[in-house]
């Protein structure tokens, strides 16, 4: 029989107390230990925020370890448990994936405790950690290769009550965008296992390739905003300023927005991420680079929306998404 997950401290201690998260090791590797820390300051809201949970999108674990620093002080009530970086063997190897198994930690919840060493981080995430909180933030960003606004989003959610709380939630991050959003990979996500047990599970989205420091205070403007929504702490919540702009829009995107290559190329961006576009507007050129007389070739909207992600600085293969398109989510 396999070993069972542990936290090496007990998260009731009041004040702020930290040690590890012991996964077990298995056939493929020896156990491994994560650091979590507690903010328990008594009754009230009970919140989990994790990052590194694909391990080349680094504000996460920036941001999380920032929370630390401040949220002690400013904290009133309630409980939260940081969890900074998930899956720590992508990040010390900046990929999406664990090297070790190949595996997405985000698409094998709730993992498995006889599985590879993706599968037991996320059986121990979901039995031990998950069952002492009540709303989920994981922190993400959308990867080197897109063009992506600040945003907090969530999967469409088949029961309506939830859906609402989770929206409302989202949207109380006051960040440029707030995103429902239905694609067809969503199988052994975090956030299904977390909605299956009833909990407001909000995934945060940043892109833009590099970790600058204007993207890390949105982001942790936009956590901070959440946190007093929750009631954890005092404030006001405010937009932060992102391309000059102080708001925020509700959007919804469906697999049918996505924008694919027609053929292998380099994608040239026509637009910026929040541009209104109308139908048959230009979005972006592909640029087949294989041979002397191709064409490049124009790719456009299908209809007016909101381009909500571009694909930068990659040569894309025939088929991949190069933008996608959005429009306001109807409530
Ligand atoms: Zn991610």
């Amino acid at each position: 029989m396999s070993e069972a997950p542990y936290l090496t401290f007990d998260l009731d201690t009041p004040g702020v107390s930290r040690g590890h998260l012991v996964i077990p090791g298995g056939t493929d590797r020896g156990e491994l230990s994560l650091p979590v820390f507690s903010l328990n300051k008594g009754e009230g809201p009970r919140l989990l925020v994790t990052g590194g949970n694909h391990g080349n999108e680094l504000e996460g674990p920036i941001v999380a370890r920032r929370l630390i620093k401040w949220l002690p002080e400013a904290q009133t009530c309630g409980r939260v448990i940081v969890l900074p970086v998930l899956n720590p063997l992508a990040v010390e190897a900046w990929s999406r994936n664990t090297p070790l198994d190949g595996l997405n930690l985000n698409r094998i919840f709730p993992g498995r405790a006889d599985g590879s060493v993706t599968e037991r981080i996320a059986d121990a995430v979901s039995r031990v950690l998950l069952p002492m909180a009540d709303t989920v933030f994981d922190l993400h960003s959308f990867g080197p290769t897109w063009d992506f606004p600040p945003a907090a989003t969530t999967h469409p959610i088949a029961d309506p009550d939830l859906m609402a709380r989770t929206v409302r939630m989202a949207e109380a991050f006051k960040l440029p965008l707030t995103l429902v959003w239905q694609h067809n990979d969503t199988a052994g996500m975090f956030d299904i296992t977390a909605q299956n047990q009833g909990k407001v599970f909000v995934c945060t989205e940043f892109g833009g390739g590099t970790v600058g420091a204007d993207n890390l205070a949105i982001y942790e403007a936009g956590v901070r905003n959440a946190f007093i929504a929750l009631g954890l702490i005092e404030g006001k919540a405010e937009y932060p300023t992102f391309r000059q702009q102080k708001s925020g829009q509700t959007l919804e995107t469906r697999p049918s927005d996505e924008l694919k290559s027609p053929a292998p190329g380099i994608f040239e961006p026509r637009c910026s991420v929040l541009d209104e576009v109308k139908q048959g507007d230009l979005v972006g050129i592909l640029h087949p680079m294989d041979s002397l007389s191709a064409e490049s070739i124009d790719i456009r909207a299908p209809e007016t929306s909101i381009v909500l992600a571009v694909a930068s600085g990659a040569h894309v293969e025939a088929d991949k998404v190069v933008a996608l398109v959005a429009r306001p989510l109807k409530k």
